[in-house]
């Protein structure tokens, strides 16, 4: 009701902001998984193991054997925009984290019944565990525990204080684990030195593993020797065993005989050292900057370099897929995975594209029962070309030159598709 001489404007209690805020982050249950994957990731674990219940509605679980968090970190864990990761706005530019928000613990306490906390590091001889509502620990000190060096998180009963999204996602549980179990793979797929495992409990059958990267023998070998990796990280023999276990992966999660198909290529320009920068913003300080006077420039080269792993245009999903197999969520069936510096970002325009490439190559054949292809990107650009900072969820980005990229690959995989019957063995990365 609005009265012309009375002031309407009034500010929103801190609760409601924070919860307004949370809801952009959180925004169904899978989105509670990715962050807290990127967080372990961030604190470096090998393995990670996420817990589902009831399409992660009644309880998510993310266990990591990552750095730990010190118990005087713990009051401040849930609290909107507390970070270890930026410091300043100047960090954005030499960001190695996925996290800088400080918004997806907070969050997700905004947004649940229950987050409990279990952790700890090298430095502290006990584990230690805290509880938290609303962003708040409900004790004052954290109550010292049993447990390995990493962290626990576990979320209850998401969403009982958001009764739509509740409602929304009630009916479909399979569906939401579908989408859990889909961003385990591709964060699988992306980090072949990391085992993951993703397994949900189910009335029927009981503790269902639907995806263990740790037992595959590729990874296995890679995770024991994850610190000589570490070191030679520009060795060829190295690039050639993620390269391996990537494959490895793909066909692990995808569909078993997927290996022997795949056809793997790289394009673009400064392959090699791009590829093997590891930052997720890439090292924009010592690259001259491409900037929009170089556009203009004759000599203007486009940076970035990608690899590709594809299935070939006949591609015949002729076995069954062994994971979750509900009507329309066949991941074998069609899967376009981006990864761009390392971020499992949305980039609409690349996927159409590339999709469109199959479709010319498909139609005539008259084959109805072909598959729509598996396409996998791993995409580097120099970080001072992407902003990351666009939305809280971070699966959008603003990419400089797009258009251009977007062509350059999709020429590249033309190229590859006409010359088709390339595949793996023969073609290795240099
Ligand atoms: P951000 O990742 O943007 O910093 P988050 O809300 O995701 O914000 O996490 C807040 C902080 O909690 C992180 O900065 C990190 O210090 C700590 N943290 C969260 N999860 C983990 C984890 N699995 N292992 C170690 N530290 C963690
Ligand atoms: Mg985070």
């Amino acid at each position: 009701a609005s009265c012309s001489n009375a002031s309407n404007i009034a500010l929103l209690p801190q609760h409601v902001i924070d919860q307004i805020a949370a809801g952009e982050v959180v925004q169904r249950p899978v989105s509670v998984v990715k962050e807290l994957l990127e967080n372990s990731l961030d604190a470096g674990a090998t393995h990670i193991v996420v817990h589902v219940e009831r399409g992660g509605l009644s309880k998510l679980s993310i266990s990591d054997n990552g750095s730990g968090i010190s118990p005087t970190d713990l009051p401040l864990l849930a609290t909107r925009h507390a970070t270890s990761k930026l410091k300043t706005v100047d960090d954005f530019s030499t960001l190695s984290t996925f996290g800088f928000r400080g918004e997806a613990v907070a969050s997700t306490s905004m947004v649940s019944r229950l987050l409990t906390v279990t952790t700890r590091t090298v430095n502290h001889p006990t584990a230690y565990t805290q509880c938290y509502q609303n962003g708040r620990p409900m004790s004052d000190k954290p109550k010292p525990c049993a447990r390995t060096v990493g962290t626990t998180l576990v979320v209850q009963d998401l969403f009982y204080n958001v009764p739509h999204r509740q409602k929304a996602y009630q009916k479909r549980e399979n569906e939401e684990y579908a989408k859990i179990l889909s961003v385990v793979q591709q964060y699988a797929v992306h980090y072949p030195t990391v085992g993951f495992v993703c397994q949900r409990s189910t009335l029927k059958q009981g503790l269902v593993v639907d995806c263990y990267t740790s037992q595959i023998p590729a990874v296995k070998a890679l995770l024991q020797s994850r610190e000589a990796a570490k070191r030679d990280g520009d060795d060829v023999h190295c690039r050639n065993r993620i390269h391996e276990a990537t494959k490895e992966i793909l066909s692990h999660v995808l569909e078993a005989n997927l290996m022997k198909q795949l056809i793997y290529f790289e394009c673009g320009s400064n392959r090699e050292e791009t590829i093997l920068s590891s930052s997720k913003t890439s090292d924009a300080v010592t690259k001259p900057l491409v900037n929009s006077a170089a556009t203009n420039n004759n000599n203007f080269q486009l940076e970035f370099a990608a690899q590709v792993y594809c299935t070939p245009p006949n591609h015949n999903n002729n076995q069954s897929n062994k994971t979750v197999n509900n009507n329309n969520n066949n991941i074998a069936h069609g899967k376009f995975i981006l990864f761009l510096n390392d971020r499992l970002v949305d980039l609409a325009s690349l996927k159409r594209a590339m999709e469109d490439v199959y479709v010319d190559f498909t139609t005539g054949t008259g084959n109805s029962k072909v598959s729509k292809p598996v396409v996998v990107v791993n995409l580097r650009v120099p970080g001072t070309q992407v902003d990351v900072n666009v939305h809280p969820s971070k699966r959008q980005v603003a990419l400089m030159f797009q258009e251009d990229i977007v062509e350059a690959i999709t020429k590249a995989l033309r190229q590859q598709l006409e010359g088709c019957g390339h595949t793996f063995a023969t073609t290795m990365p240099p």
